[in-house]
C-alpha cells in the first residue's frame, strides 16, 4: 500500500524531493551529453565518407580503376566498391563484408541498420575523362562510434545510480540535521504545561528562520508565563482581600450568637461592622469584575461628548455630602468639552477623591480642576495629604499594591483603585501623571486626547513647515 505523501515526515519528503530533483538534473545532463556526442561522431563519420569519395573519385575521374587508395580508410571503418556503368564489379576494398545491394539509380545518402551493423552509405556516379562512367559505393560502419556511445551511456547510467544513492543518503542526513531544531521545538512544546512553564528552547547562533522561530516561541512562553503568574497572583490577592472582610463578618456573627442578641449596643455595633465589611466586599468584587472584563477585551466604553467641568462639580458635591472633614475646592469655572464615557470618568474621580480623602488629614484641602489643552483636555486632583514616597510612585498603579501597611492600617483599601483608574484612562487613550511629596501632598493629572484637535495641530504644523497636505 502506498503511504499518503502528505502524512510522511518532512525529513522523508525533503529526501524524496532532493533525489527526484537530482535524477531529473542527471537525466537532462546525460541526454545532453549523449546527443552531443552522437551528433559529433556522426558528423565526423560523414565528413570522412566525403573525403574518401574525393580521394578515390579523383582516380576514377582520370580513368584509374586500381584500388590504390581504397584500403586507406579501413582504420576509419570506411569501405568501398566500384562498378562500371554496365554493373560490372571492378573492385572492392579489403574488409567489404556487407551484403548490400548495388543500384546505380539510387544515389541518395542512406543510413542502413542491419542485424549487426549500423551503416552510413552513398553511391556516387563518377564520369571519367576517358568517357566511361563509374559508380563508387562507400560504406561507413558505425560500430566503433556506437560502441563508444554505449560505453558512455553505461558510465552515465552507473553514475546516475551512484549519484541517486548518494543524494538520497546526503538528503536524508541534511534534512535530519535541518529538522533537528524543529524536533527539539516540538519536544519542548510537548513538555510545556501550566505546571512547567520554565522550559525553553535552546537557541543556536545560526540566525536562520528556525532560530527566529525558536526565539518567537520562547518569547511567547515568556508572555504566557507572565500572564499565568499574574493570573495566579491576581486570584491569590483577590481571595486574600475577600478573606479579611469575611473573617470580620464571621467574628461579629459569633459575637452576636453568644452575647449580642440581648445587648442592644453590641447588636448595633455588629450590624454596623457587618454592613461596612459587606460594602467593602461589594466594592471589591465590582472592581475585580471590571478588571476581568477589560482584561478579557470586552468593550466597556460608551463614549459621548460631555462637559468635564460638570462631571467634576457633581463628584465634588457628592464628596462634600459624605465627608465634612476636608475642604473641597472646584478650581476654574470654564466649560471643558470632552468625548468620554461619563460613567467611567465619575468612577475615576471617585477613586482619586477616595484616596485624597483617605490620605489627607482632617481639615486638609482637596481641589479638582480641568482645562483645555491644544491636543485635548486635562484634569487635576490635588490634595494636601501625607504624600507618596518617591520609590513607590511607579508601583501605585499595580494591582493590589499599597504603599506601606503601617501607614494604611487605619484605611480600608485593596490596592485596586489606581489600577482601575489607569485602566479607565488607557481605555480613553489618555495618560496619568503623578507628582507627590511626602508630608506636602499629591497631584494626579489626567490628560484626555481630542482627535479633532490633534488632527488640526498636525495640519497647522504641516502648514508652518510647508509640507503639502494630502
Ligand atoms: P486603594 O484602592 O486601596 O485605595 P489604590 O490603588 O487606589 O489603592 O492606591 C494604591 C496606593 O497608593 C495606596 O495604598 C496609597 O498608599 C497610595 N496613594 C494613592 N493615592 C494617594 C494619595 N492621594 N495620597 C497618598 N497616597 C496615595
Amino acid at each position: 500500500m502506498i503511504p499518503n505523501f502528505r502524512k510522511i515526515s518532512i525529513k522523508f519528503k525533503l529526501t524524496f524531493v532532493y533525489t527526484v530533483l537530482f535524477i531529473v538534473a542527471m537525466l537532462i545532463l546525460d541526454i545532453g551529453i549523449f546527443l552531443s556526442a552522437r551528433i559529433y561522431l556522426y558528423n565526423k563519420a560523414d565528413e570522412n565518407l566525403q573525403m574518401a569519395e574525393k580521394m578515390v573519385g579523383e582516380l576514377l575521374r582520370v580513368g584509374d580503376t586500381t584500388d590504390r587508395y581504397s584500403g586507406l580508410y579501413a582504420n576509419d571503418n570506411i569501405y568501398m566498391r566500384v562498378y562500371d556503368d554496365e554493373n560490372n564489379h571492378i573492385y572492392s576494398s579489403q574488409g567489404f563484408i556487407y551484403s548490400l545491394e548495388f543500384n546505380p539509380n539510387d544515389l541518395e545518402f542512406k543510413q542502413i541498420s542491419t542485424e549487426n551493423h549500423d551503416l552510413r552509405t552513398q553511391t556516387f556516379r563518377i564520369p571519367s575523362k576517358d568517357g566511361n562512367v563509374y559508380f563508387l559505393q562507400i560504406v561507413k560502419d558505425m560500430y566503433s562510434e556506437n560502441d563508444f556511445l554505449h560505453l558512455i551511456t553505461l558510465v552515465m547510467g552507473g553514475m546516475c545510480f551512484l549519484g541517486m544513492g548518494t543524494s538520497a543518503f546526503m538528503g536524508y542526513v541534511f534534512s535530519k540535521r535541518m529538522m533537528q531544531p524543529i524536533v527539539d521545538l516540538t519536544k519542548a512544546a510537548e513538555n510545556i504545561s501550566s505546571k512547567n512553564l520554565e522550559e525553553r528552547i535552546e537557541i543556536s547562533g545560526s540566525g536562520d528562520e528556525i532560530q527566529r522561530l525558536a526565539i518567537t516561541f520562547n518569547n511567547m512562553i515568556d508572555r504566557l508565563q507572565e500572564a499565568f503568574n499574574k493570573q495566579t497572583q491576581f486570584v491569590s490577592y483577590a481571595s486574600h482581600e475577600l478573606r479579611t472582610p469575611l473573617a470580620v463578618i464571621h467574628g461579629y456573627i459569633n459575637l452576636l450568637d453568644r452575647w449580642g442578641k440581648q445587648d442592644e449596643k453590641t447588636l448595633q455595633e455588629s450590624i454596623n461592622a457587618i454592613k461596612t465589611e459587606a460594602d467593602n466586599m461589594e466594592k471589591l468584587t465590582e472592581r475585580l469584575l471590571f478588571l476581568a472584563r477589560v482584561d478579557r477585551g470586552v468593550n466597556v466604553l460608551k463614549k459621548r461628548e460631555c462637559f468635564l467641568d460638570k462631571l467634576i462639580l457633581h463628584s465634588i458635591e457628592e464628596a462634600r455630602l459624605i465627608d465634612e472633614k476636608h475642604v473641597y475646592i472646584l478650581g476654574g469655572r470654564s466649560e471643558v468639552v470632552v468625548e468620554v464615557d461619563a460613567g467611567m470618568i465619575t468612577q475615576l474621580l471617585r477613586i482619586f477623591l477616595d484616596n485624597a480623602r483617605k490620605f489627607t488629614p482632617e481639615g486638609g484641602y482637596i481641589s479638582v480642576s480641568c482645562w483645555e489643552t491644544e491636543d485635548g483636555a486635562k484634569m487635576m486632583v490635588r490634595d494636601t495629604g501625607i504624600g507618596i514616597p518617591e520609590e513607590s510612585i511607579h508601583s501605585i498603579f499595580d494591582r493590589f499594591y499599597t504603599v506601606d501597611q503601617s501607614r494604611e492600617r487605619s484605611y480600608s483599601g485593596s490596592g485596586l483603585g489606581l489600577a482601575i483608574a489607569e485602566m479607565i484612562v488607557n481605555l480613553h487613550g489618555g495618560k496619568i501623571e503623578v507628582r507627590s511629596e511626602v508630608g506636602v501632598g499629591s497631584e494626579f493629572i489626567v490628560w484626555f486626547p481630542d482627535q479633532k484637535k490633534q488632527e488640526r495641530k498636525i495640519q497647522e504644523q504641516q502648514i508652518s513647515n510647508h509640507i503639502p497636505i494630502d
